[in-house]
């Protein structure tokens, strides 16, 4: 037999998925693979009960269904602060995975070189290599995840095509802030490359933190992909409802080869999802409400437990450090972490680059009765993983 492709030889299964299955054979409160225990709000779901008795089961159009585009171009254009063609800028992917990989190969040549910043969401390594690309990762060091802007200089000189931005950002909770953005863009303009944005928490950034859409910083929307998703602000992961904003002559290529990548996203879904985008302020109101309750108490409980963890400003991701424990392997310790204290989270090595080990990521979106039985599990961590690290030396309080 001939040996399969080189390019996808060096690929692992998700961390964050496997994690879900490690999660899955504990019986762990999985706080693991980032999605909501929750329903996902009433209208959309009676929506999708009477679209099953209509009109939607064949492709919808490729590039999204003509009305799920008005909508959100009216919704997009309000909260990101310029007017958005729905015909001509946006395409309508399955979900932001592959409205990233559907840019991503829009933008990059083999060969060519994309900034990612350090600690990241893992899809974006497999997206370059997948692309044939070359990845220039700059760090976002804890405890308080900033870039050095001379640094990320140093990785713009090496004239990358493309610099993806995940904001807010998972894991590190990240809400970068608009002079950090600024000094993005400059470089963007100074060395001519794209952004390719991952902006799915665009709507869960706590106060007093704001989100500003890279887009609308000046002079940047020619030069920016923004992608998105509906599967965090709707609650509905399943779906792989997500979306790319950019300029036409940028969109008009992300629709070919998002069609080639896909045909189009489930035609009765798109349907389904579009009283959730007509919804007011007042409902992202109430989910940033929500998910600033549950941070608060996951992060209280925590405290209260004296586990040292990163307090996000936005998304739904805290780091936990987890030096004490002393183990040389952070996946090892999620796997003990499931298996003994019945509680499922991600190893940080899968998001850094550098070679970071001392942290773990948990999720907080889910009901409070999930964190709270978490949080009681968690009483026992020292019982049954007892500590024989050095103390958590580099608590990533941000
Ligand atoms: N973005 C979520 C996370 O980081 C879910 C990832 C996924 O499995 N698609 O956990």
């Amino acid at each position: 037999m001939q040996s399969l492709s080189k390019r996808t030889a060096s690929f692992t299964d998700s961390v964050i998925r496997r994690m879900t299955r490690v999660s899955n054979q504990y019986g762990a409160v999985n706080l693991s693979q980032g999605f909501p225990d929750f329903d996902p709000p009433r209208a959309i779901l009676d929506r999708l009960a009477e679209v099953s008795r209509e009109d939607f089961h064949q492709y919808s159009v490729t590039w999204g269904a003509q009305n799920l585009r008005e909508a959100l171009a009216a919704k997009q254009s309000h909260y990101m602060g310029f007017p958005i063609d729905p015909d001509g800028e946006i395409t309508i992917t399955c979900g932001s995975t592959e409205a990233m990989m559907a840019a991503m190969m829009t933008v990059a040549n083999p060969g060519d070189r994309v900034v990612v910043f350090s600690p990241f969401y893992e899809n974006y390594g497999a997206d370059t290599i997948l692309c044939g690309a070359e990845t220039i990762y700059v760090p976002l060091s804890p405890p308080d995840f900033r870039f050095d802007p001379e640094v990320l200089e140093d990785a713009f000189r090496q004239r990358p095509k493309a610099l993806i931005l995940c904001n807010p950002a998972n894991p590190c909770g990240r809400v970068f802030t608009r002079v950090e953005l600024e000094i993005i863009a400059a470089l963007a303009e100074k060395y001519d490359a794209y952004v390719i944005t991952d902006e799915v928490y665009e709507h869960i950034v706590y106060a007093p933190h704001r989100h500003v859409y890279f887009a609308a910083l000046p002079g940047m929307r020619q030069r920016t992909i923004s992608c998105s998703s509906l599967s965090k602000t709707y609650s509905i992961t399943g779906w792989r409802l997500g979306y790319t904003i950019a300029p036409p002559e940028i969109t008009d290529r992300i629709k070919k080869v998002h069609d080639f990548l896909t045909v189009g996203a489930a035609a009765p879904l798109q349907e389904a999802v579009i009283p959730g985008l007509n919804f007011g302020q007042d409902y992202y109101g109430a989910l940033l409400a929500e998910y600033t309750h549950k941070r608060n108490l996951f992060l209280r409980g925590l405290d209260a437990l004296g586990l040292p963890h990163s307090t996000p400003e936005g998304a739904y991701y805290v780091l936990l450090d987890i030096s004490e424990f002393g183990y040389d392997s952070d996946l090892r310790f999620c796997e003990d972490l499931a298996e003994k204290v019945g509680v499922g989270a991600v190893p940080g090595s899968s998001f850094f680059r550098e070679p970071v080990n001392h942290l773990i990521r948990f999720h907080f979106a889910k009901k409070d009765e999930t964190l709270l039985d978490a949080l009681n599990r968690l009483e026992s961590l020292r019982a049954k993983i007892p500590a024989k690290g050095k103390g958590a030396e580099r608590i990533c309080r941000i």
